[in-house]
């Protein structure tokens, strides 16, 4: 778990909602309950909130939509959490756009108060903040990550389309922690890249396979 100024948490029982900054408002492309579709976590009921912003621009990307910030509606924090919590999700999936571009203390703070966990997908490539109980680091060459994320990284996804993808995929996970789970995730319009991670995946075990899941089913 990643802790902003590694505080805990759990000490801060009794923090208000003025404490937790729920006026603070984060651009939002859209909030929504679904099934986490990709990673350790597929299949798990999950409330997603996708954060407008960022300035990685993969060209592969499938939601070019969230890229500029200024097209979405900046919505506060105490709106985002109410309507998570009006769900049964044990947990939050905090993504975008590149949510690490925002300082996510108040929105993870809150989250928490109100007793979801807090899950984030980023590409590592801003500096870390809020209270993370999971981080999926999805690096992209086009801006590489900040090297402080690498001893929090719960879960190392790599979305490959070539074979240089998996040479970069080793050298993130050079700099992981041993307990960091290696997926591999081909990319939805590459079909060639299927055969390419299965014989890389028999070939070195450690590494696992993340599907798209929620696309195969059509879980929104
Ligand atoms: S980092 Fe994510 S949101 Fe940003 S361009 Fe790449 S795939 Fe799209």
């Amino acid at each position: 778990m990643y802790k902003t100024d590694q505080v805990d948490i759990s000490i801060q029982k009794g923090m208000n909602q003025a404490h937790a900054g729920i006026e603070t408002k984060y651009p939002l492309m859209e909030d929504f309950y679904t099934i986490q579709g990709e990673g350790v976590h597929t299949g798990r009921a999950a409330y997603f909130i996708r954060l407008a912003g960022c300035d990685v621009k993969c060209w592969w990307c499938d939601v070019k939509e969230s890229w500029d910030s200024d097209k979405h509606p900046k919505v506060p924090t105490g709106d985002i959490v109410n309507r998570a919590c009006k769900t049964d999700a044990s947990f939050a999936v905090i993504t975008g756009g590149e949510p690490l571009l925002h300082n996510l203390d108040p929105l993870t703070a809150a989250l928490k108060e109100s007793g979801l966990d807090v899950h984030i997908e980023t590409s590592g490539s801003s500096p870390l903040s809020g209270y993370l109980d999971w981080i999926t680091l999805s690096p992209k060459r086009f801006k590489e990550p900040m090297d402080e994320i690498f001893p929090y990284v719960d879960e190392l996804k790599v979305v490959v389309l070539k074979n240089k993808d998996i040479e970069w995929a080793e050298m993130n996970a050079a700099k992981c922690p041993d307990s960091t789970r290696l997926l591999l995730q081909p990319e939805w319009d590459t079909p060639s890249s299927v055969e390419l991670i299965i014989n890389y995946v028999k070939k070195n075990p450690r590494w696992g396979i993340s599907l798209q899941t929620h696309k195969f089913l059509g879980v929104p």
